[in-house]
């Protein structure tokens, strides 16, 4: 919810003053399962135009859709996953339209009654938290792919996609500012990833937002809203949403008003370009589709499928606060992507937490990020961090050892306990070993030691000479200690 203090830092400065604007977003979200909405046919990505039609799929005369349950399942997980109203009756209905990928003549969707009601997404954007209401969640089929750059007189439609289930997730217009909406995209994909229910491959289309987006003096009633259709990533959701209310906002200063319009997002030349005049649901002629029955379930299902549902983000993030200590920020970062979280949670188990998430945000992910590599297939298994881990805390190794074993482990793998007994890594807190090394570097420095009387900042230089000398292994606290009794600094 937008306290004013929120509000006002979102606000667009115009020539007349500031504006607001205001977001809604229509998530497309592909249904995870082997087989279409109304058919059996694979939904196997990238496979030979035209290979996964079956006659349902083609629209051929007299085929009857049959509903695949799995997708059913997968639409009331997801409602579950947003807290929302689960609806035991809905209802299918014809959206009639042409389009030569469409080979039906209209899309088999739920217009009045939904599977999915109302439901809430929280989320961080900018360091303030809100909630982002949620309208409904609707199932719905994919229409196929027309294909215009094959040929120069030609154009090609594959209609593989043809039938392949959609939810199409609706919020409210809750959203202030492209932050908002990009943090509330990301968080969506996050939850349908944690239910399994989505992909989220952004890449592949699999989940594709439709842009809703106005302006208003702060204050004043709902502007009229443009929808940009079929923003395919995070990025583009928040250039389309910024020029597109710049844009608005010129008009409206130049005396003009906004046309309820479909826009698309043109992202190399950074505008959104009027593509139809909006249409009214009236002009889709929707009626409930003859050929299904009302969809109805029991609230026994509906508890089936609750019982079995993953534990989410949010309740993740909670517990990584509670259970391993960490900051609410560190936590966020981890719950991210379920494959992170768990593999945190390995190296995590039994050991020092906050030294577990440091090690694998920084060190695992900067140096996963610089390969190129997915946590799935990264060189050091959460197995091997761990032991890195434990070995820190535990004060065996130095942490600048720690880096030295880690690189190690990733290059050449093996056991970390091992590698620090047979390469004498351990850290020396032998107290002798590093009297030793500390009267060697005063021995040699003395024209510093004077200085070091005047100016005790130098002890950091004494330290790290020290710490060279012992290559790294002498524990850094008793080395300080030693020094600053040696040098008479306080
Ligand atoms: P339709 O069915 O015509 O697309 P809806 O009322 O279902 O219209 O709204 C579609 C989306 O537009 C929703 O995400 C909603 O939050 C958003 N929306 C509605 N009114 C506005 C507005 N004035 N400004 C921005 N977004 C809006
Ligand atoms: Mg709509």
């Amino acid at each position: 919810m937008n306290d004013a203090s929120t509000a006002n830092k979102n606000l667009m400065q115009g020539a007349t003053g500031p504006w607001e604007i205001v977001i809604g977003l229509e998530v497309h979200a592909q249904v995870n399962s082997k087989s279409k909405l109304f058919s059996g046919s694979s939904t196997a990505f990238g496979a030979e135009p035209n290979s996964h039609v079956s006659l349902v799929d083609a629209a051929m005369p007299g085929m009857l859709p049959v509903i695949n349950e799995e997708c059913v399942a997968q639409a009331i997980r997801t409602g579950l996953g947003l807290k929302a109203q689960i609806n035991n009756r809905s209802i299918f209905d014809r959206k009639n339209y042409f389009y030569p990928d469409l080979p039906q003549g209209y899309q088999i969707s739920q217009y009045k009654y939904p599977i999915v009601g109302e439901g809430v997404i929280e989320i961080d954007a900018e360091g303030e938290s809100m909630t982002v209401g949620i309208e409904r969640l609707h199932l719905e089929q994919d229409a196929g792919k027309s294909i215009h750059d094959q040929h120069p007189d030609y154009s090609y439609v594959d209609l593989n996609r043809s039938g392949v289930a959609l939810m199409e997730i609706v919020s409210k217009p809750d959203m202030r500012s492209a932050k908002q909406a990009q943090a509330y995209v990301t968080k969506l994909r996050t939850i349908l990833r944690y239910l399994e229910t989505c992909d989220g491959d952004m890449e592949k289309g699999n989940l594709r937002a439709d842009v809703n987006v106005s302006v208003r003096k702060p204050g004043d009633k709902l502007g009229t809203r443009c929808e940009i259709k079929n923003v395919n990533s995070i990025r583009f959701i928040g250039q389309a949403i910024e020029v597109e209310a710049r844009r608005q906002i010129g008009i409206i200063e130049d005396g003009g008003k906004i046309d309820q319009e479909t826009r698309l997002f043109d992202p190399a030349k950074g505008e959104t370009r009027a593509m139809r005049s909006k249409e009214e649901a009236h002009d889709y002629r929707y009626f409930p589709d003859p050929d299904l029955l009302p969809l109805e379930f029991t609230q026994g299902y509906v508890d089936g499928l609750k019982a079995h549902l993953p534990e989410l983000p949010d309740e993740k993030k909670a517990r990584f606060i509670k259970d391993f200590g960490l900051s609410a920020y560190d936590a966020s970062v981890l719950v991210a992507e379920k494959a992170n979280a768990d593999y945190f949670e390995i190296v995590a188990k039994d050991r020092d937490g906050k030294i577990a998430a440091n090690w694998v945000i920084n060190e695992l992910f900067g140096r996963l990020n610089k390969e190129g590599k997915d946590i799935e297939h990264s060189p050091v298994s959460a197995a091997q961090l761990g032991g890195i881990v434990g070995l820190i805390s535990s004060n065996a190794i130095s942490g600048k050892i720690a880096k030295d074993l880690f690189e190690i482990v990733w290059t050449e793998g093996g056991d970390p306990a091992d590698i620090v007994e047979k390469r004498g890594m351990k850290q020396v807190t032998d107290t002798g070993a590093i009297e030793k090394a500390v009267n060697e570097i005063i021995k040699a420095n003395p024209e510093k030691v004077e200085q070091a009387k005047l100016k005790p900042s130098m002890l950091g230089w004494f330290v790290g000479q020290v710490m060279k000398q012992t290559g790294g292994k002498a524990a850094p606290a008793a080395v300080s200690d030693m020094l600053k009794a040696k040098l008479g600094i306080e």
